[in-house]
């Protein structure tokens, strides 16, 4: 069986990345690289969207940027503004095909189905393929959104909804949230973050019929794309051995937080590039432990105060937006963090810090 240099489990967003990173700074013109993807054909299958508070690869994937966007909750709005980072979507269909346009150049580079299919003995294994364990005390972003197309013109493309609150709860954290690609078209995505212990909140098609035509007051549209996920607001079981190391969700890059991911697959992926003639000695690259301690406390309030959770959010938005942005994407300094820190509800937080 054939032996490859480098071996990536898992052809999506990390893996590709990955590919993508190393060959365009040619460190795959001497090395042999196998990606091991069952998929059959690739096709869009998600949207990508992040404050573009670092730049990356796919710039000409971009479906479309905001500098502008709300948050709700029942008879609130605020307005915001983000011109310093401009929120941005990426379309995974042109993702895909820009990325494997340019690896299948390259005679150095394989795709499988199956990794048994190789010898990856003597490989190094970049993995992203996630080793998720059923725990009903797990939390999940579990969502589905919907594309849709309206015969005149509806949405005002200029701002963009990123969360509102002002519809059911169900004793959970829920909100919509809309971009609007022009003013004819637009993704409206029903939201929720909870243990999915049972399916009761899965009535995605009915929630989201809800919202466009009671709350949006929309009547005639059609609905052109849909996607459905589920994010683990936890992280997956990571194995690093000498020769084997996890990228992607499988690898730590999600905010625990808000489920932000693509971006920090970016950054990784960069990292790993430039480590990676020594990669099987290079330190581990992961988001800051501060933010995973932070996240860790808001996530025990989530769970615990789920109610609470509209107006924590719509709080921390008052603070700068660039502030609030910079530290939902982890960039965000010391001074940043105690802004944010000291607009949450402090007994609330300090009693999870205990628990
Ligand atoms: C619908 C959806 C929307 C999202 N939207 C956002 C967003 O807006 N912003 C954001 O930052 N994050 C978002 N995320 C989170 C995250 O960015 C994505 O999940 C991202 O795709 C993670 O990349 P990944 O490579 O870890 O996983 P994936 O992209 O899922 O790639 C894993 C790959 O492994 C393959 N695979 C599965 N089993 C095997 C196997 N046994 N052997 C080999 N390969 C296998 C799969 O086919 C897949 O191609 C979203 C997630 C989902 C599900």
């Amino acid at each position: 069986m054939k032996e490859f240099d480098y071996v990536i489990v898992g052809g999506g967003c990390a893996g590709l990345s990955l590919a993508y990173e190393l060959e365009i700074h040619e460190k795959l013109k001497d090395k042999t690289l196998a990606i091991i993807e069952p998929r059959e054909e690739y096709k869009k299958d998600k949207t990508w969207s992040f404050w573009k508070v670092v730049s990356h690869n796919f710039e000409d994937c971009v479906k479309k940027s905001w500098e502008n966007f709300t948050i709700n909750i029942p008879k609130k709005t605020n307005h915001l503004e983000c011109t310093s980072y401009p929120y941005q979507s990426v379309d995974s269909g042109l993702f895909y095909e820009k990325i494997n346009n340019k690896l299948k150049k390259n005679k150095n580079i394989s795709f499988f189905k199956n990794i048994s299919e190789i010898n990856s003995k003597n490989s190094f294994v970049f993995n992203s393929v996630p080793s998720i364990k059923k725990d009903h005390r797990n939390l999940w972003q579990h969502f589905c959104g919907v594309e849709i197309e309206t015969k005149n013109n509806f949405f005002d493309d200029g701002i963009f909804n990123l969360m509102d609150f002002d519809c059911d709860q169900r004793e959970s954290v829920h909100f919509f949230y809309t971009l609007p690609y022009s003013k004819t078209k637009a993704l409206v995505e029903t939201t929720w973050l909870s243990k999915m212990n049972d399916g009761s909140q899965k009535d995605y098609d009915h929630q989201i019929k809800d919202y466009i035509e009671n709350h949006l007051n929309l009547k005639n549209y059609k609905i052109t794309y849909k996607e459905e996920g589920a994010i683990p607001l936890f992280y997956p079981t990571y194995e690093r051995t000498n020769n084997k190391l996890n990228i992607g969700t499988a690898g730590g890059m999600t905010r625990l937080s808000t489920g932000y991911t693509f971006l920090n697959i970016q950054e990784h992926s960069k990292y790993l590039c430039q480590n990676i003639e020594n990669i099987s000695k290079t330190k581990k690259f992961e988001i800051s432990k501060k933010y995973q301690f932070l996240d860790d406390i808001f996530l025990r309030v989530l769970d615990e105060n789920p109610e609470l959770m509209p107006n924590i959010f719509f709080k921390m938005f008052k603070s700068s937006p660039k502030t609030v942005i910079k530290f939902l994407s982890n960039k965000s300094n010391f001074l940043e963090d105690l802004s944010i820190i000291l607009k949450m509800p402090k007994w609330t937080f300090v009693k999870a810090l205990f628990r």
